[in-house]
């Protein structure tokens, strides 16, 4: 049993049920015994991989796109250029080698991380130690300026509750304790407003998903953005409006179930676009678009051809692989959506379309 199931146990035992959303909080970021507060989890040798951490490629055509969004806006200056969940900050490395000869572009960004996990934060600081870069822990911390932002698997991160459908309202999906272990347990039902223009496309035993985080954290964003101008890309694993459970846990690239290992595995939710779009109060919004065409716009093959120019053997074969899995429909590329975020007076960035 890991250290967090047996803190999780004692406080279930004195305090009742957990939700999902504290359960969740626990498992990613409890100080001691969190997932991303204790570990840095990328890469082969990790829990999962990302896009970023497969190709250069990733990094860079955000950048470029970022740029020519800033460039559009008649490039304001300075400007606060932001990622969510930045990770091992690879991301930001490769977007902003890819920028430096836009015009202006460096002289006026103010280059803002926003993450939680300590030990993430130092692995950034390392990526990045060429940059000056301010760290906050939430959205709400960013300055009150334009904003160009990127957050690539950041929502699915973020705690949701889950509510089951039942003849008198909605039931709460609950960790509770049975036989002095960790298991799902529903609340009795209840009426939620929140919930109720969900009451025309559910039936009762449907499951529906809430992220109350990623409300607050798109109303950060919509507050600069339609006061300033920018543009905020989000790119994630998920779908216009949730239906069912989709919480899911991954060790060492292996779905489990996410109670078996609270702290040791990652757990993440699908993103609900169309939650993330009603949050972005007075800003315009692009089409959801899979990953694959998006980058497929951006240029990614060309780019790629170019890289592949100086590759030989095994380095080649690993750079193709690459370009497929971000792209190919089997891969990242219909999995994973892209959707911007921009004030009603400017154009959608290059990409993506109203
Ligand atoms: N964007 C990166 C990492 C994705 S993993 C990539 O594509 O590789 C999720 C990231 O979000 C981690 O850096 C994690 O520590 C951070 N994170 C998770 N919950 C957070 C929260 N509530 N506030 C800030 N950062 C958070």
């Amino acid at each position: 049993m890991t250290p967090l199931a047996e803190s999780l146990i004692r406080r279930i035992g004195a305090t009742g049920p957990i939700t999902i959303a504290e359960y969740m909080t626990d498992c990613l970021l409890h100080p001691e015994h969190g997932y991303y507060s204790t570990r840095d989890p990328f890469g082969a040798g990790g829990d999962f991989t990302t896009a970023p951490e497969i190709s250069q490629m990733f990094g860079e055509l955000i950048g470029l796109a970022l740029a020519q969004a800033w460039l559009d806006q008649g490039a304001p200056t300075p400007f606060t250029l932001a990622e969510l969940g930045p990770g091992r900050g690879t991301l930001m490395a490769d977007l902003l080698r890819a920028t430096r000869d836009v015009p202006g572009f460096h002289a006026a960004a103010r280059v803002h991380l926003v993450e939680a996990s300590p030990t993430l934060r130092e692995r950034q600081k390392q990526t990045l130690e060429t940059y000056e870069i301010t760290w906050c822990g939430s959205a709400d911390n960013l300055p009150d300026a334009p904003l160009f932002l990127i957050a690539n698997e950041f929502f699915d991160a973020l705690p949701i509750r889950q509510f089951v459908r039942d003849e008198g309202g909605w039931r709460e999906r609950q960790v509770a304790l049975i036989d002095g272990q960790l298991a799902l347990a529903l609340s009795t039902p209840a009426p939620i407003a929140e919930l109720d223009h969900r009451l025309g496309d559910t039936r009762p035993g449907d499951l529906v998903e809430t992220c109350a985080p990623a409300r607050a954290v798109m109303q950060a964003i919509a507050s600069r953005v339609a006061g300033h101008g920018g543009a905020a890309l989000v790119i994630d694993y998920g779908d216009w409006r949730s239906l069912g459970d989709t919480l899911q846990a991954l060790r060492g690239h292996q779905s489990e179930n996410p109670l078996a290992s609270p702290g040791d595995a990652d757990l993440t939710a699908h993103v609900d676009f169309e939650a993330l779009a009603k949050a972005a109060t007075g800003l315009a919004h692009t089409a959801m678009t899979p990953q694959g065409v998006f980058l497929e716009r951006l240029g990614i093959t060309p780019r790629a051809q170019a890289l592949a120019r100086n590759l030989q053997g095994k380095a080649l074969e690993a750079h193709i692989a690459a370009h497929r899995r971000l792209t190919h429909p089997d891969e990242m590329g219909s999995l994973f959506k892209t959707i911007a975020f921009h004030s009603t007076e400017t154009s959608a960035p290059p990409g993506l379309q109203g």
